[in-house]
Order: C-alpha cells, then structure tokens, then sequence
C-alpha cells in the first residue's frame, strides 16, 4: 500500500529584504536578474531616480524615472523609505510596495548603495539581509563598464572613481562574494537565501507547529 500523500508542511515566515551593493559594473544587477528570473517568491523593489533612462531601460520595470522635482515631492512626503545621492542623481526605495510585502511574508529584493543599505539597516534590521559584490580586479570592473556601452564616457569615469568609495564599506555587508565567475556567485546567492528563509527567528508559524508535532502523541 502506497503511504497517505501529506501535503508540503508550510511554516508562516517573514518577508526578508535582501539588500545587494556593489560598485558599478560589479555584476550584481545580472545576479538580481537572474534570481528575480528563477525565484518567483521574490519581487524587486523598483527604485525611482532622476537619472535619465538608459536605452535598453522600461518605465516601471527597472526605475520610476522622475524629474528632480518629483523626486523632492515624493522625498518631502515621507513616501520614500530611504533614498541617497549617487553619482550626481538621486535614488530612493518607494515605501508602500515594501510594507505591503512585509505584511504578506513575501520576500524583496533591492539593488540600492551603501548610504540605502545602512538606511534599511537601521530601520528594519531584522528583516534586512545584506550581501556585497566584489570585482575580482579592478581592471576586470573598467572593462566590465565599457563592455555594457550604455553610459558615455564621463559617466563610465564618474563611475570608476566612486567605486572605490562604495567598496570602503564591504564590512558593513552580513556577506560578501566576489564576482570572478557568474554561476559560481550566483550559487552563493541562492545559498545565503536558502538558509536565510530557514532562520527560526523569521518562522514565527514554528510555535504553533512545533505544538502541533508536540500535542500529535501525547502517549509518546
Ligand atoms: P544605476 O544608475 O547604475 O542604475 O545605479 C547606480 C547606483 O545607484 C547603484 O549602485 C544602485 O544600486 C544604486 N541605487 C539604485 N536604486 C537605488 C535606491 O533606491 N536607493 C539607493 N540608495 N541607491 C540606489
């Protein structure tokens, strides 16, 4: 006799944010896009900015591209929940779509800089996982930002020498990878959300299971 099917046992959790930095060119927008592609228990949180949309960039998909006006407004109203200034624009986290995946245990993903990752550190940081890339050489990260040739010249150098600044805070990171191989840093990526989403403090449905398992046999 085949054993009675049980259904796959699901313990309430909360949402985590998962935090990625790096500099420019770092790869770890290609990270975010391939997890968002294979995890689809993970959404993007979509960052507005005024910088001017890059040709192969979709409204609503990768930015809300704003004015600096609007951004302001938005800023000044208490709707953005952390934003910054990077490389001469400005960027900021949208609150609502954050506290709503919170409130429903789903998981987020955001790829914002050092001064956004230690806003959400102080703010939520139990909910807050955050991870940090590296480029293997410096050389390789110059290349890598030539090679995507969607930015000109002067943005690509803007770039290049505010790199160093952003990696001066790789410690501030709960982990960090170095991008030498894509597959190999994407594994860890996937493994540090494994584990992650197992953590027993973020299982607050573990009580009520754990009772369950307790209370099943009371003779045993
Ligand atoms: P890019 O212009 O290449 O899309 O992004 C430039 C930098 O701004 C990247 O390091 C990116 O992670 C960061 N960034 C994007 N969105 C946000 C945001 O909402 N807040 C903060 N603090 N940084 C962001």
């Amino acid at each position: 006799m085949k054993p009675a099917k049980t259904s796959p046992v699901q313990i309430a959790r909360r949402g985590l944010m998962l935090v990625i930095s790096s500099p420019s060119g770092a790869g770890k927008s290609t990270i975010a896009r391939t997890l968002l592609g294979i995890d689809k228990n993970i959404g993007l949180s979509v960052s507005v900015t005024t910088r001017p949309r890059r040709p192969s960039e979709v409204e609503g998909v990768h930015y809300h591209f704003k004015s600096v006006r609007e951004f302001e407004r938005l800023r000044d109203s208490d709707a953005l929940l952390e934003w910054a200034e990077v490389h001469g624009n400005f960027y900021g986290t949208p609150r609502e779509p954050v506290e709503q995946a919170m409130a429903e245990g789903r998981d987020m993903l955001f790829d914002i800089d050092w001064q956004g990752a230690q806003q959400l550190q102080e703010k939520m940081s139990a909910d807050v996982v955050s991870i940090f890339v590296l480029p293997p050489t410096m050389t390789e990260l110059q290349s890598r930002l030539h090679r995507r040739a969607e930015d000109s010249e002067e943005v690509i150098q803007t770039r290049l020498a505010n790199s160093r600044a952003e990696i001066a805070h790789w410690r501030e990171y709960d982990y960090v990878i170095v991008n030498d191989d894509l597959d190999t840093a994407f594994d860890a990526v996937q493994s540090i959300v494994k584990a992650e989403r197992l953590r027993r403090d973020r299982r607050h449905g573990m009580f009520d299971f754990v009772r369950g398992l307790l209370e099943e046999t009371p003779s045993l």
